[in-house]
């Protein structure tokens, strides 16, 4: 179906730039108005070329202009350059097959040069624009193909105009002046158009705090509303022994003490709404087994959601072992009467064990008596699907896995209406993975000794990259098909590629190919992330990894070191940034999770960690902006205090938190 929208009404904007903005989320004018910057270029103050940063993007007032110069490189690219200095030094501009840009370079000197350092046998500022006056803060809007930024801006400043009018302070002025915020008004103005970077930053701290109020409330108002709910008070005495006897190792001791907390949640009356964190491998399943087999002991039905279909089946292998003909399995591809007889099996109880597919389980299935919801690696879910698993049954006991290990100060604000378990370390016996960081120049070296040691060892190695195709923005980002061809035509191994776009068909049969050991070497974008298990591959490159946050990095990372060879993961990055090195180095001297995620936090801001990159910024909205996790915690406990409040305080706020939230949120009663 599609969407209505009345971007109609912003001049300049017709129906072919319609679908472009719809391909980017924006239908409406508030849709638009609310759409939030990725980043900024800060050109609102100049930089000597002494103190400019390799990364940095700087403005240089350009007291002195060389010739331009336009040669054919042995590369083959035509590159242009000229000298630009300033009292400190001089820098060269370049770029790289735009000849034509010569035409924009001024012929004397003034005015400044905008760009972003970088270097390449030596210090550069790379596509530099030049402009007589300092533009100020630039904000950088995400992009699809047909849009450009200045389009992007222009409909954003008119939209503005058109809906700023309408908008309402959500907080008292009581709290405004007690917390120091702006006015919610100049704040969406302000973080479009900022004259410099303190009103910017006001600016995204007022729209980080409210987004992270607005969240709050809702997971309060989750929270409040579970625990009103009646649950299944389980028993659990003498069970443990009986599940131990099954369970083919002895747990560890942080094993043992989630379980403990699982029991304890399973005997009370209150619905059970427990997060468990723990990194990839540290044994997550068993935990799962154990509140499953409490379950069923108290004639319960279960199911553990997946997923991906191959992760259902490794759940289900685990399910036969402590259920037997009672456990089930729900797939994609399966005849049609096995499924009805599955199905049966479910509605008359005679299954009490099933794991599938969320897609496959949520909603269709009709259960006899369902007492447990487990949903396995949680990450890629937000809080709507956290609300409407829980609507499944009466008040089903519910656990939420996740392989990402969120910090703590942050998941409280994120999971506010579960408790939370953390698995600590690993279970004995496993190696961690060696972890370095290559150089650019050191990557045909790199891929030459991946080669031989598939050719001597038989191992199989994976190769990740940011992005599926080329992209005119990240000049020196390969992409997977560009990767795919080059070792394809270099490497004497058998090499295959697999990204999202494929069908899921094409997807699965490269997959089967690889895990059979039909091909050496699998060049992805994350696709791999979830899901995979293949023991023989053991050595991952992940291509420019300075893209990548680390938890992602990490969560990556985790996909080799499953079998008994010793693992080596290959971090490849041009960067030189000083902030991206030594944020990379984290990975190289840990293999904690959790360390890392705190590490990735303080170094990148919470917008930055893996969860909220990847639902898009949608769920935690402008909170994603926010550069520290303090303003979250203020907002948090701001949102308490409003909570505990006389409702008119509160209402304008909880009014926002309820329409944004408001598809899982039908049965939750306010007042
Ligand atoms: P994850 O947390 O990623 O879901 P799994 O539950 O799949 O991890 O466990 C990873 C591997 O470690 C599995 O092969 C599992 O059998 C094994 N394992 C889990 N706990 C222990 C333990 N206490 N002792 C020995 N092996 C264990
Ligand atoms: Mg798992």
């Amino acid at each position: 179906m599609e969407k209505s929208t009345d971007l109609i009404k912003i001049k300049g904007i017709g129906p072919g730039r319609i679908k472009h903005f719809a391909r980017l989320g924006l239908f409406s004018l508030q849709d638009l108005a609310s759409f939030l910057p990725r980043s900024y270029l800060d050109y609102s103050r100049p930089v000597k070329i002494c103190d400019a940063e390799d990364g940095e993007t700087a403005a240089i007032r350009a007291l002195f202009i060389g010739p331009v110069k336009t040669f054919r490189a042995k590369s083959g690219l035509t590159v242009t350059n000229v000298s630009i200095g300033d009292e400190t030094g001089n820098i060269t501009a370049a770029w790289f097959n735009q000849p034509y840009i010569s035409r924009s370079v001024p012929s004397e000197a003034g005015g400044y040069a905008l760009g972003t350092v970088d270097r390449r046998n030596g210090a550069r500022l790379l596509r530099a624009s030049f402009s007589k006056e300092l533009p100020g803060i630039i904000p950088v809007y995400p992009l699809t193909s047909g849009l450009t930024q200045s389009v992007v801006r222009n409909a954003v400043r008119a939209a503005l105009d058109i809906c700023l009018d309408s908008v309402s302070e959500t907080l008292p002025e009581q709290i405004r002046a007690e917390y120091g915020l702006i006015p919610l008004k100049t704040a969406m103005e302000t973080v479009h158009f900022p004259k410099n970077a303190q009103e910017l930053a006001a600016a995204r701290r007022r729209l980080a705090f409210e987004d992270a109020a607005v969240l709050t409330i809702v997971l309060e108002k989750l929270r409040q509303n579970k625990k009103a709910q009646k649950g299944i008070s389980f028993n659990t005495s003498g069970i443990l022994d009986d599940f131990l006897k099954l369970l083919p190792f002895e747990p560890t001791s942080a094993q043992y003490s989630v379980m403990n907390e699982i029991a304890l949640d399973m005997a009370s009356p209150q619905p059970m709404s427990r997060l468990i964190q723990g990194d990839v491998g540290s044994g997550k399943t068993a935990l799962a087994l154990y509140a499953m087999f409490i379950a069923a002991k108290n004639g319960a039905q279960s199911v553990l959601m997946a997923p991906t279909e191959i992760l259902a089946e490794q759940h289900y292998i685990q399910l036969k072992r402590f259920f037997g003909e009672r456990a089930a399995i729900l797939k994609g591809h399966m005849s049609a009467p096995v499924k009805r007889q599955v199905l049966k099996g479910i509605a008359d109880g005679s299954i009490i064990a099933v794991t599938g597919t969320h897609a496959l389980i949520e909603g269709k299935v009709e259960f006899k008596r369902l007492g447990l919801v487990i949903t396995d690696e949680q990450h890629r879910f937000g809080v709507r699907q956290r609300a409407e698993i829980g609507k499944k049954a009466e008040s089903p006991d519910t656990i939420i896995m996740s392989a990402t290990p969120i910090p703590r100060t942050l998941s409280l604000i994120l999971y506010g209406d579960l408790d939370v378990s953390l698995v600590k370390g690993m279970p004995p016996g496993r190696k961690p993975v060696t972890t370095r960081l290559v150089p650019g120049e050191k990557r045909i070296a790199m891929y030459r000794y991946i080669e031989n040691k598939i050719k001597s060892e038989r191992i199989q190695c994976y190769v990740v990259c940011p992005m599926i195709e080329e992209n005119d923005d990240l000049e020196r980002v390969r992409s997977a098909e560009t990767l795919f061809e080059e070792l394809k035509s270099n490497l004497s191994v058998r090499v295959a590629l697999v990204h999202g776009r494929l069908k899921s068909a094409e997807k699965d049969a490269v997959m089967e190919a690889f895990r059979t050991g039909e091909t050496d070497i699998l060049v992805s974008t994350t696709v791999i992330e979830v899901g995979v298990d293949v023991p023989n591959a053991c050595v991952m490159v992940i291509e420019s990894a300075e893209r990548f946050g680390l938890a992602q990095l990490h969560q990556l990372r985790g996909r080799v070191g499953r079998g008994d060879k010793q693992s080596e993961c290959y971090l490849l990055t041009e960067s030189r940034s000083k902030s991206s090195v030594s944020r990379l180095k984290t990975l190289t001297e840990t293999s904690d999770g959790f360390e890392i995620a705190e590490k990735d936090l303080e170094a990148r801001g919470p917008g930055e960690l893996i969860g909220m990159r990847q639902h898009g910024i949608s769920e935690f909205g402008a909170a994603a902006l926010a550069s520290d996790i303090e303003t979250l915690k203020q907002a948090r406990d701001c949102a308490r205090k409003l909570l505990a409040m006389p409702p008119e305080k509160s209402e304008r706020l909880i009014e926002k938190a309820m329409r944004k939230y408001e598809r899982s949120l039908e049965d939750i009663v306010i007042n």
